[in-house]
């Protein structure tokens, strides 16, 4: 049985409920369990009550822990924006087929072109970032891209459209060491309203694509939630529900979790029901208390003032001078971005308040030795 089936079988607009519902007795104890926690410890972490009475007594446990198990190191990573090209509609997103726009599926020569110029960046670990578009850019193209890119990443992460277990695996001999599939929303109705067509309004693909890269025996797996399309209590329980599953089922599959935050995009639409920032220090706090070795990403969606604040807390992955535009690092200003980038400061000054907060911006992954400060980039 899949995750998908698992999670059809209950109602997942209960876990708000659940989060409402849970008093501080529920917060204490979720903080005081020293073994695996389960969802409902997850929800009293996420509560109201836990913002209003434990946030301080949270962040300094989340720090502690994270502390502990990574040591004051940052991965630093790009994405690599291959093409703008999609056949979704979704309502959310500037890439979607329904948006009039010139598209771009970048050539090996211009991969190599990007390459070249995230490597004078300094970076070693890259993430392909693309549309989802199989006829030009499936798995014919894949196979061209990735051993050009590999050439230049120590670490070869992929957020693509989803693809079969067959597919993954032979990926896997390409190079690739990491996957990220967001599931938007795991709230049925609500994703059926924003994904208007293509191959991701098939919710049950989309939702076991990790259950076939564990299958695969790909290294870590991403998964996430779109904070703003839907209540996010709801959504960040089905989260830790999947990470539950996941480690039940893949144990060997390391785990990661991103949260990005809905940015404004071509088409219009508007972020709704939001996540102020107190409550997204509550919520990244959580899952580093939930799950003591995930690996916790933040992404320039967010603010230069915000990920400064919240790196130290438990963050253990970040992006920095990124461009989700297809070429836009050897060539700005040709196409069309995905979203609005949000902390626009270069590297340097990135890896600089790292450093002033006593952090090393790791470059390399574990099987290299490259550190940035050391000038071996
Ligand atoms: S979110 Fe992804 S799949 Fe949807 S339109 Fe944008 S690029 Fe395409």
């Amino acid at each position: 049985m899949s995750f998908f089936d698992e999670v059809s079988r209950i109602d997942v607009d209960k876990f708000r409920d659940l989060v409402d519902s849970r008093t501080d007795a529920d917060v204490e104890r979720a903080l005081s369990k020293d073994g695996p926690k389960g969802v409902e410890d997850f929800a009293a972490l996420i509560s109201e009550n836990a913002r209003r009475h434990y946030l301080d007594v949270m962040a300094r446990m989340s720090e502690q822990i994270t502390r502990r198990r990574f040591g004051h190191c940052v991965n630093m990573y790009l994405p690599l924006y291959l093409t703008n090209l999609c056949s979704n509609k979704c309502a959310y997103c500037g890439f979607s087929v329904l948006n009039k726009f010139p598209r771009v599926v970048l050539t090996m020569e211009e991969i190599k072109e990007e390459c070249e110029a995230i490597a004078k960046m300094g970076y070693q670990n890259i993430l392909l970032v693309s549309g989802e578009n199989e006829r030009r850019g499936g798995m014919d193209y894949f196979r061209k891209v990735l051993p050009l890119v590999k050439q230049y990443a120590a670490y070869l992460q992929m957020e693509v459209q989803p693809l079969s277990e067959e597919d993954y695996a032979e990926l896997k001999t390409l190079g690739l060491d990491a996957v990220s599939v967001y599931q938007e929303t795991y709230h049925p109705g609500r994703y059926k309203e924003v994904h208007l067509g293509g191959r991701k309004a098939d919710m049950r693909w989309r939702m076991e694509t990790p259950d076939r890269l564990g299958r695969a025996g790909i290294d870590k797996v991403g998964v996430g939630a779109l904070l703003g399309l839907y209540d996010w209590r709801v959504d960040l329980c089905c989260v830790a529900l999947h990470l539950l599953y996941m480690r039940e089922h893949y144990w060997r599959t390391q785990m990661s979790v991103s949260f990005p935050r809905l940015r404004p995009a071509a088409g219009g639409f508007q972020p709704t029901l939001p996540l102020s920032d107190a409550k997204m220090v509550q919520v990244i706090c959580a899952f580093r208390i939930f799950d003591n070795e995930l690996d916790l990403a933040i992404s320039t969606r967010e603010s230069a003032e915000f990920r400064d604040l919240i790196i130290p807390l438990g963050i253990t992955a970040v992006s920095a001078g990124s461009s989700t535009e297809p070429g836009g690092y050897a060539h700005k200003g040709k196409y069309l971005e995905q979203w609005t980038v949000n902390d626009s400061r270069s590297v340097d000054e990135v890896v600089g308040a790292l450093e002033r907060g006593g952090f090393d911006a790791v470059f390399h992954n574990a099987s290299t030795t490259y550190f940035k400060e050391a000038g071996a980039v």
